[in-house]
């Protein structure tokens, strides 16, 4: 944005994002008493409809559409310099149009909740000499030695921090004195502490780093940091990858610049800030979901202001401006909790590629099982590959197996050979991890006697039952209900519980082995704030225990103890609608085999299955998570599939189906109008989504699936247009989904 400083400010207009459902920018006048040209992303509060709102400045024009007597002037300038940096704002930008979002929106997701509402950053008071009390010699108060100490003090420094007197001991009843005595007097003023400081090797390491294999040697060497490049470093869990990212980190920490590492929330345990502290002697702020609002505005304000050396964060933390950034890490990188999947739906990996990209520092992505995208991007050579092979230290190879269950007697889902490996592995003292990707006891209650299921009244989807907090749940609206004495169709007493899920293994577990410890792992057994801090405490005694969890089991933590993992049913995702399914079944069986052997123990892997002739099985107990990826990423290209080519979602739901459906069938048919489908731009739908009904609304989808992103993305604003003008596109609630993780 071109940035003339006019004098004659009546001339100019300003565009003002607001929090709005609209995708575009609002006029208004400069204030009154206006006496200079206000930046991109200065806050501003302008009136709004009937309400007074804050916005953010995003560009300055000379001429406006709207005829001046409609335009209103910006009531009041919140900053004197952008809370948002330049680099980060056109990111932001950049942002808005690609995923087709309101840029208020996208705006205010840089922003902590306090600065979005036109709060004041975090205030910091400070103590100086009043006019009196600068005219004082510096021998007065000598009857009082603690006066005399502040007043010296004060007339050492211009102002001092409550800290730093605190600091020079200081009490607040010294203070007091003088300020009854009119010497001194207090300010506020944004809290402004130094950069984090480095006095040398010593002082920023506080501990020495390990010495690295080869390679690890060898991809920290690749990479460059004075210049963009995007790194997947490629490492099994336990290869050592950690390692490399903090001795990266070091260097840009003696360049004073600041590193940005990025975590799936499920990975933010209190090991891993431990593992960082334990390395560094600068300030490391954590942003997450869980902080209240002040702890958020006071870790992005360390981040913006330069004072943190180092930013650890969830998804979210892709937006926070930094003072002097030198390196973004996004370790596993493949975890689709860096997709946002409602309201803004950005990618906080992707928009970590192109923030890194403009701010020409390093990106260094790292997995155990990288996304098909990392991966084509390597052999495209738009990222660099670094390979970490084996894990540190030479623990061996899991062995796998591969348990068929066809024609086999299950026990409420375990295999007869699988109860007996547990079995030996609880006799030799070793703890064992059961993998089973569903909560709740049983997904389905059925009426023996006339068929009658549980559904959810608001979904197309059975209701699972729930022992722990004893009820029926939905597990995708969130309702719940009394578990029923008797069938509320014929009031039979042959309820049955089908299926299984953690609870009902949980039971049955302890069941069969009723002295050993079983532990589940779910979200609604880790619902408190400690409770899998403390389990992980517990587990890591090494003392022999049965594990059975969800996915949870399979990221982040550390089992050095586990010598068997067991995945109870492979099978669900091998039959699924979601394009994605089978790569997110192989990353998750790969992480979950991960578990097994870390220590000094040997581990087995024993996976249960209806299929296992299935190629991708074959692959995976090869140990060659790169083989199978190989495998899937050619069938991708096969069907000519992301990311083989672009793909973006139209989703539309409405309490009444027709409509929504109905409002698609349209959009297609404008679609068409702008551009027929051909192979370079097809377009599929609109259909019911994997889950027709959901909390009480129909939904569809439409799928745009194009070889040239371009093209692509300019058919989307142009869709986006249309939709914003299209009547029947009113009452219904639509959304646009670039690059989607589930089903196409
Ligand atoms: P990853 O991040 O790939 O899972 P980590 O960096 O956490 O791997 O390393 C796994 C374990 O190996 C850690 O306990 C770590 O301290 C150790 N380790 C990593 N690199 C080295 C090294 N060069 N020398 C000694 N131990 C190492
Ligand atoms: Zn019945
Ligand atoms: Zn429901």
């Amino acid at each position: 944005m071109p940035q003339t400083d006019l004098k004659m400010t009546d001339a100019l207009f300003y565009q003002v994002a607001v929090q709005s459902p609209l995708r575009r920018l609002f006029d208004y006048l400069p204030p009154a008493n206006a006496r200079s040209t206000l930046a991109p992303g200065v806050r501003v509060t302008v009136p709004f409809g009937k309400r007074e709102v804050t916005g953010i400045i995003v560009s300055n024009t000379l001429s406006s559409g709207y005829p001046l007597d409609k335009l209103k002037p910006i009531t009041t300038v919140l900053d004197d310099a952008p809370l948002i940096p330049p680099i980060l704002f056109d990111v932001l930008l950049w942002a808005a149009r690609y995923y087709q979002h309101p840029i208020g929106d996208v705006l205010a997701s840089a922003l902590p909740t306090v600065l979005r509402k036109g709060g004041d950053l975090p205030q910091q008071s400070f103590w100086r000499l009043s006019t009196h009390g600068k005219g004082l010699p510096n021998d007065a108060l000598s009857r009082a030695p603690k006066q005399q100490a502040l007043l010296q003090l004060l007339q050492q420094h211009d102002s001092l921090s409550r800290e730093s007197l605190a600091a020079a001991d200081i009490s607040t009843p010294t203070l007091r004195s003088l300020l009854k005595k009119e010497l001194i007097e207090s300010f506020t003023t944004t809290a402004s502490h130094p950069a984090f400081n480095i006095n040398g090797e010593l002082a920023l390491l506080a501990e020495p780093p390990l010495s690295l294999s080869n390679d690890q040697q060898a991809a920290l060497q690749q990479v460059e940091f004075h210049a963009y490049n995007s790194y997947l470093m490629d490492g099994e869990t336990g290869s050592g990858k950690t390692e490399v990212y903090l001795q990266a980190i070091t260097t840009v920490l003696r360049h004073y610049r600041q590193a940005l590492v990025l975590i799936p929330e499920i990975n933010l345990s209190p090991q891993t800030l431990a593992r960082f502290q334990a390395r560094f002697n600068c300030p490391i702020v954590l942003i997450h979901s869980g902080l209240s609002e002040r702890q958020r505005l006071d870790a992005w304000w360390a981040a913006a202001s330069g004072s943190a050396g180092i930013i650890i964060g969830t998804r979210s933390a892709a937006f926070v401006p930094m003072k002097s950034p030198g390196i973004i890490i996004v370790d596993e990188e493949h975890d689709s909790s860096f997709k946002q999947q409602e309201g803004f739906r950005y990618s906080a990996r992707d928009v970590a590629v192109m923030r890194a990209s403009r701010e020409n520092i390093p990106l260094l992505l790292g997995s155990a099982t990288p996304s098909l995208e990392s991966l084509y991007n390597c052999e495209q050579g738009r990222y660099r590959h670094l390979i970490i092979k084996g894990r540190h230290g030479g623990a061996v190879q899991p062995e796998w197996q591969l348990v068929d269950i066809r024609h086999s007697q299950l026990n409420t889902g375990f295999s007869q050979i699988v109860i007996e490996a547990i079995s030996t592995q609880l006799a030799q003292g070793n703890q064992i991890l059961v993998f089973l990707n569903r909560r709740g006891f049983a997904p389905t209650l059925m009426c023996h006697d006339c068929g009658w299921v549980a559904n959810c009244k608001h979904c197309d989807a059975h209701l699972t039952v729930h022992t722990q907090r004893p009820g029926l749940h939905c597990h995708h609206c969130e309702s719940r209900q009394a578990l029923p004495p008797t069938c509320p169709d014929c009031s039979s007493m042959q309820l049955n519980y089908l299926g299984q899920g953690t609870e009902r293994s949980e039971a049955t577990l302890q069941a069969l082995f009723p002295t050993a410890t079983v532990h589940r792992v779910d979200r609604d057994s880790t619902g408190s704030k400690h409770a899998m801090e403390e389990l992980m405490q517990e587990v890591s005694k090494n003392e022999p225990c049965i594990l059975v969890g969800t996915q949870m089991l399979a990221k982040g933590h550390h089992f050095p103890g586990v010598a068997l993992v067991v995945v109870l049913d492979a099978d669900t995702s091998l039959f699924s609608t979601d394009f994605r399914a089978l790569e997110k079944m192989g990353q998750l069986i790969t992480q979950v085999a991960g578990r097994a052997g870390r220590g000094a123990k040997p581990g087995k892997v024993m996976i249960q299955s209806h299929h296992c002739e299935h190629p991708v099985f074959e692959l995976l107990s090869q140990h060659s998570y790169a083989k199978f990826a190989q495998h899937i990423l050619r069938e991708r290209q096969f069907s000519a599939m992301p990311p083989f080519a672009n793909a973006a979602l139209i989703r539309a739901e409405f309490h009444q189906g027709g409509e929504a459906l109905g409002l698609l069938q349209k959009a297609r048919i404008y679609l068409e109008s702008q551009m027929p489908s051909s192979p370079t731009m097809r377009y599929l739908g609109p259909f019911p989504a994997a889950l027709e009904k959901r909390g009480g609304r129909y939904r569809y989808q439409l799928t745009l699936i194009g070889t040239e992103r371009r093209t692509l993305h300019t058919l989307l604003e142009r869709l986006c247009r249309w939709l914003e003008q299209e009547k029947s596109a009113r009452k219904v609630r639509w959304s646009i989904d670039v690059d989607p993780q589930d089903t196409i």
